[in-house]
């Protein structure tokens, strides 16, 4: 964590991945966001772009860290082309938009075709060897 990067740990736990202290699938880390898979993706590679500063949404974040929220975005995006050329991204501000986690993030949604993962009524958690296969593909440079 770097210390310039003000924090809420009140239970944040993407605050808590940021810091280390929880455990995440990480693809991509720089000095203001950090990349970690989806622990109940709606599609193989779902990734979830993440600032280091807290704030629960876009707009809670200085500029600058928007600014970089949105490169570190495209570097990701980039990424998932190698497991397809589609994707959604996705931003949910405020609970009655589908937020859970209230620390900003987009989501990369890779899409295969077949079912719309949106209309899912369940998802599975992600298993060990999906995520060390993913992470295998999307950490590289
Ligand atoms: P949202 O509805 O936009 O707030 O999405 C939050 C996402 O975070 C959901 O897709 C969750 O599956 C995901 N999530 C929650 N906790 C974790 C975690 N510890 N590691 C990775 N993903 C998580
Ligand atoms: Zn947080």
């Amino acid at each position: 964590m770097v210390p310039s990067l003000p924090s809420n740990e009140n239970g944040c736990v993407f605050c808590s991945i940021v810091s280390r202290r929880s455990p995440a699938w990480i693809v991509y880390e720089d000095p203001s966001t950090v990349a970690f898979l989806d622990i109940f993706p709606f599609t193989r590679g779902h990734l979830l772009v993440v600032p280091k500063r807290h704030g629960a949404r876009l707009t809670d974040l200085p500029f600058d860290d928007q600014m970089a929220l949105v490169r570190s975005l495209d570097e990701l995006c980039r990424r998932a082309e190698r497991l397809t050329p589609d994707y959604n991204i996705a931003l949910n501000a405020g609970a009655r938009a589908g937020q859970v986690v209230f620390h900003v993030h987009f989501h990369v949604i890779p899409r295969y075709g077949g079912a719309n993962p949106f209309r899912a009524t369940s998802r599975a958690p992600l298993s060990d060897a999906d995520a060390r296969a993913v992470v295998a593909e999307l950490s590289r440079p």
